[in-house]
């Protein structure tokens, strides 16, 4: 008996969370890691150790697998096109894929789309920066094109001296030493949504509830789906841009839209403005474990081999995933009696990962029907796996 193999580049927490359904659907998955202990390497045996830009390693870890896949998306494109050439199918597609990895050929085909997003402009060098920021009302946010992620290619540019590692980024655009610049309007959101899509190959597509998505420092910390006190035409709206997103650039697998939800004009109901990419499985669907019929990760994995499509619907009113970021404990699993004792209905999610300050270490997923007795509780146990006693405070 050989199950189809799902190759997916990166040992992280995604490939992790993906063993879990790839077990119950009978797949066999395989995973490219960073290192041998690295988060899927402890739940995935078939989990040889390279780097993603090793043409070799990536053509041995698709040897006999129906198709490749990613939980993240710093793959150079020749290595895709190395694997396509072999007549394995890559999921996102690399034309696809270039959209989550490069920040203004993004901009550039949603707004060709009609996809609302904040006002942008490339970045050349400095002069270009101070021209756009003066345009845009004396303040803008300016951000490396590639290689960005959990907020660290991104920077608020305010009305004084540009800061010197903004300079700096701006000299190394201007000569070719470090990634390209683009700088976006500072948009004055109320809050950040997110909605996900799953598309397979030949078409088909599910949408999960938009969620709110709470950013701490430029990273996720909890997530709340379905966003509270969506008025129905954003929702719908975020709903469409995320179908003409997915549709727009053939997107195959799991794709994150992050939103920004602005004020309407003149009392209508908020609008949404696109603010980044993600295609594959994202912080932001994590909630999806418990709180629906049919996860992000086992969705994505049907989407890349092509299968039917599981049920999106949530199975509780509210689900509240609680991320652990940076913990004073050594090892999170010595939380297990207090975190799974205080709280029985805690869905703890631990990813294996060395404790480092503000590294993303765990979630903790609760539903039910009271949205402030489920963040409560959220929040409570994911204190808990940050070390502090129950009963601290369990503010997240
Ligand atoms: P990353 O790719 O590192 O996740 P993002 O583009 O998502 O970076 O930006 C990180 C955070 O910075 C966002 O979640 C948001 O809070 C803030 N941000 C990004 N772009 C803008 C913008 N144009 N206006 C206001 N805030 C922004």
């Amino acid at each position: 008996m050989t199950p189809p193999t799902v190759a997916v580049v990166g040992g992280g927490q995604l490939a992790r969370m993906m063993a879990g359904p790839a077990t119950a659907l009978g797949l066999h998955l395989r995973v490219l890691a960073e290192g041998p202990d690295v988060s899927a390497a402890q739940a995935v045996p078939d989990a040889p150790v390279g780097v993603p830009a090793d043409v070799d390693a990536v053509l041995a870890l698709v040897e006999g697998a129906q198709v490749l896949t990613f939980e993240h998306e710093h793959v150079p494109a020749p290595v895709l096109d190395a694997v396509a050439a072999r007549g394995v199918p890559v999921h996102p597609t690399p034309a696809a894929l270039v959209h989550a990895q490069d920040k203004a050929v993004m901009r550039r085909r949603l707004t060709e789309l009609g996809v609302p997003c904040p006002r942008w402009a490339p970045v050349a060098d400095l002069a270009d920066l101070e021209r756009f920021r003066d345009a845009a009302g004396g303040r803008a946010v300016v951000k490396t094109t590639r290689g960005g992620y959990d907020g660290k290619g991104v920077r608020v540019v305010g009305d004084g001296p540009v800061p010197a590692d903004v300079v700096a980024w701006c000299a190394a655009a201007a000569d070719g030493s470090g990634p390209a610049l683009l700088a976006e309007e500072l948009v004055p959101f109320t809050r950040e949504l997110a909605v996900l899509v799953a598309r397979t190959p030949s078409g088909r597509s599910t949408v999960w509830p938009v969620v709110e998505s709470v950013q701490r420092d430029g990273v996720c910390a909890e997530v709340v789906a379905p966003a509270p006190d969506l008025d129905p035409a954003t929702a719908a709206e975020a709903e469409r841009v995320a179908r003409t997103v997915a549709d727009g650039l053939g997107v195959t697998g799991v794709l994150a839209v992050e939103l920004f939800e602005v004020p309407g004009p003149d009392g209508a109901a908020p609008r949404v403005l696109v603010n980044e990419l993600a295609m594959r499985p994202h912080n932001s669907g994590h909630w999806t474990i418990d709180g629906a019929v049919t996860s992000q990760f086992e969705q994505h994995l049907r989407a890349v081999l092509d299968l039917p499509l599981g049920d999106v619907a949530p199975v509780a009113r509210w689900t509240v995933m609680a991320n652990v970021l940076g913990s004073t404990l050594d090892d999170l699993t010595d939380a297990l009696p207090a975190v799974l004792g205080a709280d029985p209905g805690a869905r703890v999610h631990l990813y294996g990962k060395a404790v480092r300050p503000g590294r993303k270490l765990g979630h903790v997923n609760v539903s039910g029907d009271d949205l402030e007795d489920v963040r409560a509780r959220a929040r409570a146990a994911a204190a808990v796996l940050r070390g502090e006693r129950p009963g601290d405070g369990g503010t997240a």
